[in-house]
């Protein structure tokens, strides 16, 4: 099934220096359940796609449908995880993870046994009344990711998750999310400039031009893996042809 699509999203930003037209006729679309990444040269608009999804901006022409729907008629929730954690120090790691349900008031038993269940399967349970400054880059990232997990999104959208992280950290912990959001069933939706980051995890990658940015293409990515990670897909050789082809696709100016 298709969950979400955007169709001929045009946009500009209008500022006071004129006017900056930063997606060019954008469409793709996403499978429930797949992983897709987007990758783009800096200040291309990728985090721009993100918060048209999110809905904190409109298209100026174009439209993005959820499940079919129109984006503003929809009620499925969409999860968003950036590249700073946001966690609060003066917070518990619990008590961070619960602080969505808490705004949108729906921190009831259902939603508190998830948010347990989560802390549980992935390693956090002996930290929930740590704080944030004691866990490892890794684990915040894990902490961040199950706090939009709590509100059970069906879609996740990751903007550059781990750029802040060290090079051999930011393998673990892109592995780590993967396998969380894999296990959890959920579609996904990541922005990134880094090509290996994009052909490990991503089922299919959406390669974007430069400012203003159009699609240039979309290239579906399969390892002949009986169980596929990103780590185990970084060893294999079709991962060598897949990033030289993003890397080609990135620095091809027609
Ligand atoms: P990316 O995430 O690919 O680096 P962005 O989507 O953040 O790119 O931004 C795309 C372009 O739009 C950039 O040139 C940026 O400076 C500009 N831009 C982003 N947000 C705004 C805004 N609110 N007002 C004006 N220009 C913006
Ligand atoms: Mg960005």
């Amino acid at each position: 099934m298709e969950l979400l699509k955007l169709e001929h999203v045009f946009l500009s930003y209008h500022t006071p220096g004129g006017e900056t037209p930063v997606l060019d006729d954008i469409s793709f679309s996403l499978e429930q359940g797949t992983f897709t990444a987007v990758v783009g040269p800096s200040g291309c608009g990728k985090s721009t796609i993100l918060n048209l999804i999110s809905g904190l901006i409109r298209p100026e022409s174009g439209r993005v449908f959820i499940e079919g729907k129109s984006l503003s008629q929809s009620e499925l929730n969409i999860g968003y995880m950036l590249q700073k954690d946001h966690l609060f120090e003066w917070r518990t790691v619990e008590s961070n993870v619960l602080l969505g349900l808490e705004i949108q008031h729906k921190a009831d038993a259902k939603n508190r046994a998830r948010v347990d269940r989560l802390l549980k399967a992935y390693g956090l349970s002996p930290f929930k009344h740590s704080r944030p400054s004691q866990l490892s880059g890794g684990m915040r990232q894990r902490a961040a990711l199950i706090r939009t997990l709590a509100l059970d999104p069906a879609l996740l959208l990751l903007d550059e998750p781990f750029s802040a992280l060290d090079y051999q950290t930011r393998l673990s912990v892109s592995d780590d999310i993967w396998q969380i959001i894999r296990r959890e069933k959920k579609t996904a939706l990541l922005v990134t400039h880094d090509i290996s980051e994009a052909v490990s995890m991503a089922d299919q990658v959406i390669v974007l031009t430069r400012r203003p940015a159009r699609i240039r293409r979309v290239i579906p990515i399969t390892f002949k893996l009986p169980e596929r990670t990103p780590m185990a897909s970084r060893d294999m050789p079709e991962f060598k042809q897949y990033f030289n082809l993003i890397w080609k696709e990135l620095n091809s100016h027609e």
